[in-house]
């Protein structure tokens, strides 16, 4: 048995999975205070609580578990965090800390890696040989999957307009200052005048009851339009079989997904067009993919 952590944007859950990765039991903290002085030292705490919890509710103890697995939402360089720029963090070493900790192995990884993994064992990518998966959320999370190599692809900072939007990476234009779930929700509560803190949930229900409204329609058509300009450029390079869609665009799915495969089919590839498919795991794909 190992455990899987994902330390996602706005969530930590930790969970219990078997070698045949079946999840056993599953522990989330829903609310990040992403603002406290001492970060670091409050996700450690937590990630403490949460593995606590998790054996607690299975029963077993720590050393029955052979390895920790971790996916983090930023870069990790030789099993250290490099950065976390949502939640600044620089420099860490939660690894050493845990394993210092619990005395067993602890193994950290993106979290786009770890999603991507567990889709290409588990999920929607299985038994394909050229995929991308594209994990929409707070960012564009992006993975090259060819053959057996699993390559970390920065797609959400491909250019797609020079004199557009300014991203926190320094250039302007890129793919995910338009078509990440965060910028596809800051531009709905725009668009609504809304309150800008309405939730994710929140604003599915207001999506639902507006399906006739024709200015919404014309936004989330120019959201498509241009989450496809991101597509067709990755497919031109890559030529995958399948594009897997994951992070929270999966669940707008009902407002979103129709409509991306009815434009996807008009749109010009110079490769076959590749299968659009969701991410099959949706919010456990980020444990199980941390312990492979
Ligand atoms: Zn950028």
């Amino acid at each position: 048995m190992k455990i899987g952590i994902d330390l996602g944007g706005s969530h930590i859950a930790v969970g219990v999975i078997t070698k045949e990765g079946k999840l056993l039991a599953k522990q989330d903290q829903n609310e990040m205070i992403i603002n406290q002085e001492n970060i670091t030292q409050w996700i450690r705490d937590r990630i403490l609580s949460l593995i606590h919890c998790v054996l607690k509710e299975l029963q077993i103890p720590i050393f029955v578990i052979e390895e920790i697995g971790i996916g983090v939402p930023g870069i990790v360089k030789e099993n250290k965090i490099e950065n976390i720029r949502k939640y600044g963090i620089g420099k860490w070493d939660l690894a050493k800390e845990l394993e210092e900790h619990y005395q067993i192995p602890v193994r950290i990884q993106n979290d786009a890696i770890c999603s991507a993994k567990a889709e290409k064992q588990y999920g929607a990518l299985k038994d394909v040989e050229r995929a991308v998966f594209l994990c929409l959320g707070t960012g564009i999370g992006g993975v090259t999957l060819i053959n057996n190599s699993i390559l970390p692809s920065e797609y959400g900072h491909m250019v797609i307009d020079k004199e557009g939007r300014t991203c926190h990476c320094g250039k302007k234009g890129c793919f995910e200052t338009y078509s990440s779930m965060q910028a596809f929700k800051k531009g709905m509560i725009e668009q609504m005048n809304l309150n800008p803190n309405t939730t994710s949930e929140e604003l599915l229900v207001i999506l639902k009851k507006e399906k006739q409204n024709e200015e919404l329609n014309h936004y989330i058509d120019n959201y498509i339009q241009t989450l496809l300009i991101g597509i067709s450029n990755i497919v031109n390079i890559i030529n995958p079989e399948k594009i897997c869609i994951g992070g929270s665009f999966t669940y707008f799915e009902d407002i979103l997904y129709k409509r991306l495969l009815e434009k996807a089919l008009t749109t010009p590839y110079q490769f076959e067009k590749p299968e659009i498919v969701l991410a099959k795991l949706q919010n456990t794909a980020g444990i199980i993919g941390a312990t492979l």
